[in-house]
């Protein structure tokens, strides 16, 4: 089965951590976008799939995948609601006080590299002019598993303006490996894509959103220069951009939700 080994990548976003996140120690003011030295205000949003629930859809992924319909009307929602989808590589400027960000940026995410992210959710992404990023286990992409990307489809999805991210190469939890073992998912997913694509790669996900202060510093001695985890919330710490927060996106969100939830960080 496709979704074998793919369990459940992070915690549930509450609503109210999202709100205390925004009133602890870093603070709305500290928070404003363009101010250096802080916290930036960055929705990062998760998705996995975009997908037609079926019948035949494993039941561990049902909750992670998002109606292609709910998905049009939540890029729809965003657009008319003034947000932005910001590049990494705006990201990474921002954070190092290297450049201004949009009013109302924000980021999308897809995890584990579904064909779907190709199929059913980057033209409406492109029809919309924005950007996005895809994380992708590398040891998955043109791998005989047709519910997984193929390295045609990831160069398909750079050109429409879908980056492309490490997921490392086998998902596995990297707080239990061994350094080597650890060194390797880091290290050789990046290599292989830079490879293929012809490119640097510099940005990472944590399988399951698992990451200790070891699994940061071997991502940072491995070449990526951001992260995200599955920690709920949208106030981004300039002085740790391999941890950044982001915000689930399931399917029973909808438009209300995501609403909600943005209103709420
Ligand atoms: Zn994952």
């Amino acid at each position: 089965m496709a979704t074998n080994g793919l369990r459940s990548c992070c915690f549930l976003v509450a609503l109210t951590a999202v709100s205390f996140a925004a009133s602890t120690a870093h603070g709305t003011a500290a928070a404003r976008n363009g101010a250096c030295g802080g916290a930036l205000r960055v929705p990062i949003l998760m998705y996995h799939r975009i997908n037609v629930v079926t019948k035949h859809t494993p039941a561990i992924s049902r909750r992670l995948t998002v109606a292609p319909a709910v998905f049009a009307r939540q890029l729809a929602w965003l657009d008319r609601n003034g947000y932005r989808t910001i590049t990494q590589g705006q990201l990474l400027a921002a954070i190092g006080c290297r450049g201004a960000l949009p009013p109302k940026p924000i980021v999308l995410t897809f995890d584990d590299g579904y064909a779907d992210v190709f199929f059913r959710a980057s033209t409406l992404i492109a029809h919309h002019g924005m950007h996005a990023i895809a994380y992708v286990i590398t040891g998955r992409i043109s791998a005989g598993d047709p519910s997984f990307l193929t390295w045609p489809l990831l160069t398909a999805l750079e050109r429409r303006g879908i980056e492309i991210g490490s997921h490392t190469v086998s998902h596995r939890d990297l707080t239990t490996l061994s350094d080597r073992e650890l060194r390797t998912e880091l290290l050789e997913s990046r290599r292989v894509l830079e490879r293929r694509l012809g490119h640097p790669i510099r940005w990472l996900a944590y399988p399951f959103g698992a990451y200790d202060a070891r699994v940061v510093a071997s991502a940072r001695r491995a070449g990526y220069r951001l992260a995200v985890t599955t920690r709920g919330g949208d106030l981004q710490d300039v002085h740790r951009p391999l941890e950044l927060e982001r915000l689930r996106v399931l399917d029973s969100t909808g438009v209300k939700g995501l609403a909600a939830m943005l209103a709420a960080a």
